[in-house]
């Protein structure tokens, strides 16, 4: 477990954060510890002065009714007594040559004949005698009695330092467990907090060595974190779809030029083998030619059939009447309906708008326009009328022209796919592939109905929630 921490936390986020974590937490204990220990150093401080204090007044007391004899039986009670709360008591002369002296078996060690080398200052509330070890001492207070002698009494800090020994004790024994426990907490929360990161890059190192399916788990937090990793997914996920789809584009396109190329080979192929004669040269080259201009068309539109498809197509989005992009495409197709005396009809009202790349709905309406009138007979007609409703917006092109046959109408939207009707007409079988990846780009369906012998209506249905305006 503890190694699987260290391993989570190689990471240098993870190690700042637990450095920063166990600094703050010893810093805050020391910092509790060192205020509790100066309060009950200076309490116990206190109340060992006070008691000092109380006994020299009470001796000076009876120093001044009872006179040296008084203090001298005091003192030997006070002997005899051997309490553990002993006073220590000197009383000096003029001079500061000890006249009494009380020293309680406990105070042994400290060196009460230094006294009479320092004559107390009547400024110097407590002189301190040091002892044997460097801790204890023994503090004692002076008081002047009317006479001009000196009385002294004190008290060993040996007790109190004992306190505070056993303290410090407490400290170290409950300070570094609490630091340890904060440390390892830090390093268990901060390896935790990290996971879903390293997840993250667990998952980008598996798909740079080319495993696409690889995702990161979800964290079950629902913080940033969560957030983050969804989106990876997602952007991950949709980086996968456009790869797999350009992919699939690349095959289709390939498989779909292998005729037109084999076609062109073949030309060339025939040209070859039919001798010396300039006449079938020049037929192969005008055919050549006219081969690879159907297979750059071909090209172009496939690709822009595999953009659409694949999501890549970058739509110039805005708002337009719908009549106006009918009108545009009516106005371009003028001539080849009249040559074929085709009535082309626009029903569409002014107000009808359209959120769209136009250029792209151009070539929609283009498409359809282009069908309707090459599989409408002479003197047929073809009508553009636009609806909407609530949610989305309609526009229909309907021809009264040859139909398609039932057993059709579900491959006309394939790639390369024309009707058995179809093929005495120019066309690629590229058409309504484009048009339906193009109104796919854009959110919406296609749709057709149609009756042989009678004519078909193409729809195209877009949703109204697009808007740039
Ligand atoms: P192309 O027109 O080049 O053959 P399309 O993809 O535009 O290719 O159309 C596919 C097929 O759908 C056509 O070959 C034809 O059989 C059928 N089709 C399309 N539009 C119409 C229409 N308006 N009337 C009858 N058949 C149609």
């Amino acid at each position: 477990m503890f190694s699987r921490l260290l391993r989570g936390l190689r990471s240098g986020v993870g190690l700042r954060l637990t450095i920063w974590y166990s600094s703050i937490l010893a810093l805050s204990t020391l910092f509790l510890f060192s205020f509790a220990y100066f309060l009950l150093a200076s309490s116990l401080s206190r109340e060992d002065q006070e008691a000092v204090v109380a006994k020299v007044r009470e001796l000076a007391g009876v120093y001044q009714t009872d006179g040296l004899s008084g203090l001298r039986e005091e003192v030997s009670l006070e002997r005899t007594a051997a309490s553990k709360d002993d006073f220590f008591v000197r009383l000096a002369g003029r001079e500061n040559k000890t006249v009494l002296i009380h020293v309680p078996p406990q105070y042994q060690k400290f060196d009460v004949r230094s006294l009479e080398r320092v004559r107390p200052n009547p400024d110097t509330l407590w002189l301190r005698v040091r002892g044997r070890q460097r801790r204890e001492a023994l503090e004692l207070t002076s008081t002047f009695l009317a006479d001009g002698y000196i009385l002294q009494v004190g008290k060993s800090t040996e007790e109190r330092e004992r306190i505070l020994k056993y303290f410090r004790e407490i400290f170290v024994a409950v300070a570094i467990p609490l630091v340890l426990l904060g440390l390892i907490g830090g390093m268990f929360l901060a390896s935790r907090a990290l996971q879903p990161i390293r997840n993250v890059i667990r998952t980008i190192h598996e798909i740079t060595r080319g495993r696409m399916e690889a995702r990161a788990p979800s964290p079950k937090t629902g913080d940033e974190l969560k957030e983050l990793v969804m989106l990876f997914n997602g952007m991950v996920d949709k980086i996968e779809a456009l790869i797999r789809g350009m992919r699939e584009s690349l095959d289709n396109v390939a498989h779909d030029l292998r005729t037109p190329m084999t076609r062109l080979r073949g030309i060339s192929e025939m040209a070859l083998q039919s001798g010396d004669n300039l006449e079938t040269y020049r037929e192969s080259l005008a055919d050549s030619l006219e081969e690879s201009e159907r297979i750059l068309k071909m090209l172009n539109t496939l690709m822009d059939i595999s953009e659409a498809e694949t999501g890549v197509v970058k739509l110039d989005i805005r708002t337009v009447p719908v009549s106006e992009v009918v009108h545009d495409i009516v106005e371009l197709y003028h001539y080849v309906a009249e040559a074929k005396s085709v009535t082309v009809e626009s029903r569409v009202a002014n107000d009808i708008l359209m959120t769209v790349d136009p250029m792209r709905m151009r070539q929609v309406l283009a498409n359809l326009l282009d069908n309707a009138i090459k599989y409408t007979p002479d003197g047929g007609r073809v009508c553009i009328s636009a609806d909407e409703t609530g949610e989305r917006l309609a526009v229909h092109v309907k021809d009264s022209g040859i139909g398609i046959p039932s057993t059709q109408i579900s491959k006309i939207w394939d790639r390369l796919y024309r009707g058995d009707q179809s093929r005495s007409q120019k066309g690629l079988g590229l058409g309504l592939s484009l048009v339906k990846a193009i109104i796919k780009a854009h959110g919406g369906e296609v749709g057709v109905e149609s009756e042989p012998g009678k004519g078909s209506t193409f729809s195209i249905f877009l949703p109204k929630t697009k808007t740039s305006l």
